[in-house]
């Protein structure tokens, strides 16, 4: 057998299916439904017995190759495409839940996510317990008899708290639930969950998969299995499928989402060591530096610490205001996994719905700024942050 490509190579090469007239580049298949030769040939489309394609929210080949390709990333058997990255983490919830299930899930996730599990599935009669995601106590002492999932990000956005991955999967498979992570923040560039024994990684493919802020779309990734044919069985019936033309971004971005993650984590070092020695910044949250309490945690997990660096500023909510006000190259915005960098104030955005109190408790203070650093140069975003600091 020849040795398995590296990631790189993966990232351009893997799930390349051409067509009859033999493109290099991978084709976009913008159409909503596929013909068939005869009645017959239908029926069997239809009934699930060919292989053929049917139909865009079923499947579509140029989403096949995105599914391909991050699969081979991820390191996954069987990955399936979404709308968004919301409808992956529903899509997921949707085939291992049900009503009387208990999910555990770290209370550093993505706003969103929080409302589902919280507002929306229970509603449908799931119980969720939110736990610390750095404390393994807490998360076993949350289980109980009827928990199905615990999910978590790691890092976790804005504080870059680091979940350990291989604990929490022994936690799980000791419960006999199954352990859900959250990959945006590190993409497989960076962090490969399966492999540390998580069962699921479900990603925002809007952020760094894409890279340039174009498209939305989201994947959910596991075993081949049960639950991987009833997540294609809900896109089917319920719809939350990728457009074509979104995963063709998508896939493009795959091509450098490698060099672009180094890249953005090399500048984002660079700036979390310059805020580190600022006068005018008290605290600087970022799994890279030295001084992050889990950094050997996350060296173990991550080749590197990805793009998201926040920090502190002394004065509070004043101060961190200034520091965006000032700014004539960032952009003012809540995306991330850009190659443009942006900057936010989690307390007044991302965070503002949150009472004063569960925000303190989420360690978001008014001072603190996200900045998801981008492809600029370093120096650039120095100077642009160092406006404002000086302010
Ligand atoms: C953005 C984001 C999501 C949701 O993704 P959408 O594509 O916006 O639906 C989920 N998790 C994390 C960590 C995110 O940053």
């Amino acid at each position: 057998m020849s040795k398995p490509y590296e990631l790189s190579t993966l990232g351009v090469r893997a799930g390349t299916a051409r067509s009859q007239f033999n493109e290099h580049s991978e084709a976009l298949y913008l159409t909503s439904s596929f013909v068939f030769a005869s009645a017959a040939e239908a029926a069997a489309g239809f009934g699930g017995s060919s292989s053929d394609y049917v139909y865009s929210r079923y499947t579509n080949p140029t989403v096949s190759m995105l599914q391909d390709r991050l699969a081979a990333l991820e390191g996954a058997e069987a990955c399936v495409a979404t709308a968004s990255g919301m409808s992956a983490i529903l899509a997921l919830s949707m085939v291992l839940l049900k009503a009387g299930d208990h999910v555990v899930c770290s209370n550093a996730v993505f706003g969103a996510t929080v409302q589902l599990y919280a507002t929306l599935l229970a509603r449908f009669g799931v119980a969720t317990t939110f736990v610390s995601p750095t404390k393994l106590a807490e998360w076993e002492g949350a289980l109980k008899p009827n928990t199905r999932l615990l999910f978590l990000e790691t890092p976790s956005n804005p504080l870059g708290e680091v979940a350990d991955i291989s604990a929490l999967s022994s936690v799980a498979r000791k419960a006999g639930a199954a352990l859900a992570v959250d990959n945006v923040l590190c993409t497989p560039a960076l962090q490969r969950p399966i492999a540390l024994g998580a069962d699921f990684v479900v990603h925002s493919a809007t952020k760094h998969l894409d890279g340039q802020g174009r498209v939305l779309g989201g994947a959910v990734l596991g075993r081949k299995g049960p639950a991987m044919d009833s997540l294609v069985g809900f896109l089917r019936t319920a719809g939350p499928a990728i457009s074509p033309f979104n995963a063709w971004v998508i896939l493009k971005g795959l091509e450098t989402l490698e060099i672009r993650l180094l890249a953005q984590s090399e500048r984002a070092l660079e700036l979390a060591r310059w805020l580190e020695k600022h006068p005018g910044v008290a605290r600087v949250h970022y799994t890279g530096l030295a001084s992050h309490p889990q950094h050997a945690l996350a060296m173990r997990q991550q080749k590197a610490g990805g793009a998201v660096v926040s920090f502190e500023v002394k004065g509070g909510k004043d101060a961190a205001w200034k520091v965006i006000d000032a700014t004539k190259l960032i952009s003012i915005t809540g995306n991330l996994g850009d190659v443009k960098t942006t900057i936010t104030h989690p307390a007044t955005t991302t965070h503002g719905r949150l009472t004063p109190e569960a925000r303190a408790a989420a360690g978001i203070s008014d001072g603190l700024l996200r900045v998801a650093v981008g492809l600029e140069a370093v120096e650039d975003l120095k100077a642009d942050l160092a406006r404002g600091l000086a302010a």
